[in-house]
């Protein structure tokens, strides 16, 4: 796939490093970094519409529901910095979202190129997102955090895995050594 895998999506859980490490391997495809988590934490923020409606779930660790998730992700990736590629993280969470993500790729002739899973040992999860100190990253928080990602999310691993897009890269190391290794993975030179 070279230099034309354009449309990662990052998997891992909560703590694996996806934030940082989709907005690193963005910048060097040229492609947006497209966090879910992010725009709906700017959303709560700037107490829009969506803000107000989300904002409880947000505080609670839950998921936000598919068919708001949908229209956050439609409309950002119909934006035209979006249409060389992006980098996603955070979404698609479910197998719902993942379907979503691929009607909406589609629509305009394209697809997931590569799906990047960052894989860390549960104790080190717990470690990072401890250290994170967010204002939502209560022990509760992550506890439930961690629960659903296992329950909703980690099943898109297989998903992802029967489709020959997964890629799986060691994410319990430096960062920079991780950013080398999805570079190096998906073929992109550094
Ligand atoms: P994150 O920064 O990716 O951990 O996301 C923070 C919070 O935003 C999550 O705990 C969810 O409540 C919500 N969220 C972000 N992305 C999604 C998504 N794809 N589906 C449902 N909820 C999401």
């Amino acid at each position: 796939m070279a230099g034309e895998a354009r449309r990662i999506v990052l998997l891992g859980a909560p703590g694996s490093g996806k934030g940082t490490q989709s907005v690193r391997l963005a910048s060097a495809l040229g492609v947006p970094a497209v966090s879910t988590g992010e725009m709906l934490r700017a959303a709560v923020s700037a107490g829009t519409p969506l803000g107000e409606r989300v904002g409880d779930i947000l505080a609670t660790g839950e998921l936000v529901d598919d068919a708001t998730m949908a229209e956050v992700v439609r409309e950002r990736l119909a934006q035209a910095d979006a249409n060389r590629g992006c980098v996603l993280d955070g979404y698609p969470r479910t197998r719902a979202q993942a379907d979503t993500l691929d009607a909406i790729l589609e629509a305009t002739g394209v697809s997931v190129d590569a799906v990047i899973l960052i894989e860390v040992p549960e104790p080190e999860l717990v470690r990072r997102a401890l250290g994170r100190q967010r204002a939502d990253d209560t022990e509760e928080v992550i506890k439930t955090r961690l629960e659903v990602y296992l329950e909703n999310t980690a099943p898109l691993i297989e998903h992802y895995r029967r489709r020959g897009l997964l890629q799986p890269v060691d994410g319990d190391r430096p960062i920079p050594e991780v950013a080398a290794a999805i570079l190096a993975t998906l073929e992109v030179a550094a």
